[in-house]
């Protein structure tokens, strides 16, 4: 019997597999390998190359390791490029998974855990946001993801399968034994183009607004360290393997920082003062959003990483790594 993890060879999707394999369990990872890496995926786990949309090749990966759990987590995630292409984010995101949870239904797989986001809630205010609040995603990413939390709700209703739902706020950092980090090429997310302009890999970088209704008018994100996360998924996992409800669970620390104290926490762990620029807001972006985290920490989550510094400097430590490597992913 094995777990499959679509998206295995990407950024949590290869953290969630050291995870299982450190944990002795047997993995198979599901991967197209348009953003992962095969370098990225733990040596004691299976790589099969190809596309989560492609039943038959699923169905034959079902059947031939006897996957009873799916963790999937193939898909896109880059807030303003699914505004500016949103029928790429309904593809992969919804369309994709909606194919991957038939041929599980079909297959006889009893547990489906899913890779959504905060982005399903939209503009919440400033107070942390729980999982029973309105839900109302300001960008077709949100929305994209959003649509197959209805669809596994809906499946999970009319078939013998339950699921577990990880909203995930802001993933950053790497494995603290540096078999992992964040390596997609063109990478857009705040801590890990920060940590590239320390290292001068861009001339500066540019803050999106600073005139939103927060404390220092900068947006506030709860980050959290991706080891945190794929444990909150063990978690999750064992909570269906046991026989517990389907259930959805924000994935964060219940605290916020804005851009600007990330910027300042990663030029004091780097020592490095690189150029940082204030420009216009960025399309898509809630002012804040941070976790209501009770229903994790009900579970039994506790966080091991729960330190900014500490997160930015494995994700500088990754960066540097990166650099020593011939195939060194693209930055720009
Ligand atoms: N951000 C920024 N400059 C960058 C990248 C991100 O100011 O180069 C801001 C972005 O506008 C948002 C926050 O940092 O307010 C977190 O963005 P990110 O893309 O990391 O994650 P998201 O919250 O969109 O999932």
């Amino acid at each position: 019997m094995a777990i499959l993890v679509t998206g295995g060879a990407g950024y949590i999707g290869s953290h969630m597999v050291l995870h299982l394999a450190d944990a002795g369990e047997n993995v198979v990872v599901l991967d197209n390998l348009t953003t992962g890496f095969p370098w990225l995926v733990d040596h004691r786990v299976k790589l099969v190359e190809g596309n989560v949309a492609d039943g038959e090749l699923v169905s034959k990966v079902i059947a031939e390791h006897e996957i009873k759990s799916i963790i999937h987590f193939a898909g896109s995630i880059v807030v303003p490029e699914s505004v500016e292409n949103p029928l790429k984010y309904y593809k992969n995101n919804t369309a994709n998974t909606r194919d991957l949870i038939e041929a599980a239904v079909a297959g006889g797989v009893r547990h489906f855990i899913f890779s959504s986001t905060a982005a399903v809630y939209g503009m919440v205010g400033l107070e942390p946001v729980a999982e029973d609040a309105i839900l109302s995603p300001v960008s077709p990413y949100g929305r994209s993801k959003l649509m197959s939390e209805w669809m596994l709700a809906d499946v999970a209703a009319a078939h013998p399968i339950t699921y577990g739902v990880l909203r995930y706020f802001n993933v950053a950092g790497a494995d603290p034994q540096m078999r992992s980090g964040q390596s997609t090429a063109g990478a857009t997310h705040l801590i890990k183009v920060a940590v590239q302009t320390a290292l001068g890999h861009r001339d500066k970088m540019n803050v999106f607004g600073d005139d939103y209704p927060t404390p220092d008018g900068t947006c506030v994100r709860d980050y959290i360290h991706v080891s945190d996360l794929v444990a909150a998924h063990g978690l999750l996992l064992g909570h269906l393997r046991g026989g517990g409800e389907s259930i959805t669970v924000n994935c964060g620390y219940g605290r916020g920082f804005s851009v600007d104290e990330v910027v300042s926490t990663v030029k004091s762990v780097t020592g490095i003062d690189f150029p940082v620029e204030h420009g216009p807001r960025r399309p898509g972006d809630p002012a804040s959003i941070v976790a209501g985290a009770d229903r994790i920490k009900a579970l039994g989550w506790v966080p091991k990483h729960d330190d900014l510094a500490g997160i930015v400097e494995m994700a500088y430590k990754w960066e540097k790594y990166l650099d020593t490597r011939n195939d060194r992913p693209s930055i720009l």
